[in-house]
C-alpha cells in the first residue's frame, strides 16, 4: 500500500489534513466493524492500515513538504524531526 492508495481507501486526496483523515477512519471503522452486521474484516483491516500510512503523510507539512527539518527536545533527548509546519 502506498501512501496515494492509503488516502484513496478513505476516500480522501492527499491533500487532506490529519483532521480529515481522522474523520474518515472513524467513519469506515464503523462502517466496517467485524462485530456489525454487514462489517467486513478485510476492508476494516485495510482501513486500519491506510489510517496509519495516511497519518504519517497528512502530518508532514504541505509547506516545505517535510523537507525542513526541526529540534524536537523531550526531557534530556532533543532530535531533528521532519517538519510538520512551516511558521
Ligand atoms: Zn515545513
Amino acid at each position: 500500500m502506498t501512501s496515494s492508495t492509503s488516502f484513496t481507501i478513505l476516500g480522501l486526496t492527499p491533500s487532506a489534513s490529519p483532521s480529515d483523515v481522522k474523520l474518515a477512519w472513524r467513519k469506515l471503522s464503523t462502517l466496517y466493524h467485524p462485530d456489525k452486521p454487514g462489517g467486513d474484516p478485510v476492508k476494516f483491516d485495510s482501513v486500519q492500515k491506510a489510517y496509519e500510512l495516511a497519518m504519517n503523510h497528512a502530518k508532514v507539512c504541505k509547506v516545505c513538504k517535510g523537507t525542513r527539518t526541526v529540534k524536537f527536545t523531550q526531557g534530556f533527548y532533543s532530535i531533528n524531526r521532519r517538519c510538520t509546519s512551516c511558521k
